[in-house]
């Protein structure tokens, strides 16, 4: 069954290639394996791996710096474990942090130097440390994530590439052109131009303002203006339940975010902004209003990223302002565990995804990949059911959000393109399907065989 290519309006393509590209250990059920699998990886400059669990291993106990010595003594190794707040290096990493049996303690973590292992606020002395991703890497980081996307019946993205390393931002923009000039990169890209206030003047200076280079152009700005609910940095109005004095973290103050909308919004770029606590969204949209009263553009493309706990009156107040919300009906896949422990009753108000479609604003999916998987028919499948697909146990989250599996596509499609800066669909960037679509259990099988981008075949199934 033919469909069109589909859009991901955002998501972060080299974010998803570097973390694809390193090492998976979440399936290594021994240290001898562990050992055995990183030794095919030496022909890197920097090993990485992430997702180990002791409880896993056949040994029970953690992995030391003297395991990863006997995998190398010159190439840096650094494995994460799945929690994300431990990890283990070898003696070399341990040299290029300035590491030694003599390096003070640092407060909210620790370290040890016999043993490699590092927990909590002590994980910043090794990953500030690490070298720089080169040229070559970037290059490889890119083409995996392009196989990705492709394989997973994506022909145009919205990507935020410029923040996830200490890079200048050109950099980004000449690896990704050249991969351009190669044919070796196949997606679509508007880039969502993360850059600070600084960084903006010069990108605004040197005329980067909506400029195209062929299958990659320059889009909307991008803003984060708190961090996550998990976390609990999401920047809420009221506490975080049971905890009275937390309310989550702005990383703007009112006049800094608007000098930065403003910034953009006066030189005929777009902003989308990164909010999901309520008291975020809310300045968010204000401090678009305040730009737009101003600079009076009608024909902006700006939106709110994620909205989770975006209120009735805010998406009155972003209809009435024409921004637009790009969404994520996956994220519930994980949150719908935690949203009750962080916000209590609040939570009715929250996840409105299709409350905003009903009054019109321009909703447009996405994956945030590779935060959840980018197969776009999983993220229908949470619109559609508002269940986890790893936990369906924990039932339906708000059953009045649930989309049609039209108006889910509507939000992938004629939606999305709003946030890729195009009017119509290209009949030539397709995908055949395995099978058509009979219900919304049929998406957690479908597959892609084939997909074509500009009229020629990136990926077919039967010939990989
Ligand atoms: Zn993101």
């Amino acid at each position: 069954m033919k469909l069109p290519g589909f859009i991901d309006s955002h998501l972060h393509v080299l974010g998803l290639g570097y973390v694809s590209y390193n090492v998976d250990l979440t399936e290594i059920k021994s240290i001898e394996e562990l050992k055995e699998k990183l030794d095919k990886f030496k022909d890197r400059g920097i090993i990485i791996g992430r997702g180990w669990n002791q409880e896993n291993f056949t040994e029970k106990r953690m992995i030391t710096k003297c395991d990863l010595n006997e995998i190398s003594k010159d190439i840096p190794i650094v494995m994460t474990r799945v929690c994300g707040h431990v990890l283990t290096v070898n003696e070399k990493m341990l040299e290029l942090a300035g590491i030694d049996k003599f390096t003070q303690q640092v407060s909210g973590g620790s370290f040890s130097y016999e043993t490699g292992i590092f927990t909590e606020h002590a994980l910043g002395l090794i990953y500030d440390k690490m070298p720089l991703p080169t040229e070559a890497d970037l290059v490889k980081y890119l083409l995996t994530a392009d196989k990705i996307l492709i394989e997973n019946g994506i022909t145009s993205v919205a990507s935020d590439d410029f923040a996830i390393f200490p890079l200048p931002y050109e950099q980004i923009i000449n690896t990704i052109k050249k991969l351009y000039e190669q044919n070796l990169l196949h997606i679509k890209i508007t880039e969502q131009v993360n850059l600070g206030y600084k960084r903006l003047k010069d990108f605004i200076s040197k005329g980067y303002v909506n400029k195209s280079f062929g299958k990659y152009r320059m889009g909307p700005l991008k803003i984060l203006v708190d961090g996550s609910l998990g976390g609990k940095t999401a920047k809420l109005s009221q506490p975080y339940e049971g905890e009275p004095s937390n309310t989550g973290i702005a990383t703007y103050t009112d006049d800094e975010l608007f000098d930065l909308v403003y910034l953009a919004d006066s030189n005929g770029m777009d902003v989308v902004i990164h909010a999901i606590g309520d008291a975020a969204s809310l300045q968010a949209i204000k401090a678009l209003m305040n730009s737009l009263e101003i600079t009076k553009r009608k024909d902006h493309h700006h939106a709110i990223i994620h909205a989770q706990l975006t209120n009735l009156e805010q998406i009155a107040m972003m209809k009435e302002w024409n921004i637009g919300a790009i969404v994520q009906p996956i994220f519930l896949n994980s949150d719908i565990q935690i949203i009750e422990s962080r916000i209590g009753s609040r939570q009715k108000e929250s996840y409105l995804f299709k409350t905003m479609y009903d009054i019109g604003l321009t909703v447009g999916f996405s994956t945030d990949a590779p935060i959840e998987p980018v197969n776009p028919f999983l993220n229908i499948y949470s619109a559609m059911t508002r269940t986890s697909i790893k936990n369906p146990d924990l039932g339906v989250f708000l059953e009045k959000e649930k989309f049609e599996y039209d108006e889910a596509l509507e939000c992938y499609y004629k939606n999305n393109l709003r946030f890729i800066y195009q009017d119509l669909l290209s009949s030539d960037d397709y995908i055949i399907v395995d099978r058509p679509f009979s219900g919304s259990e049929s998406l957690l099988k479908m597959k892609v065989v084939k997909t074509v981008i500009d009229g020629e075949t990136v990926f077919d199934a039967m010939k990989e």
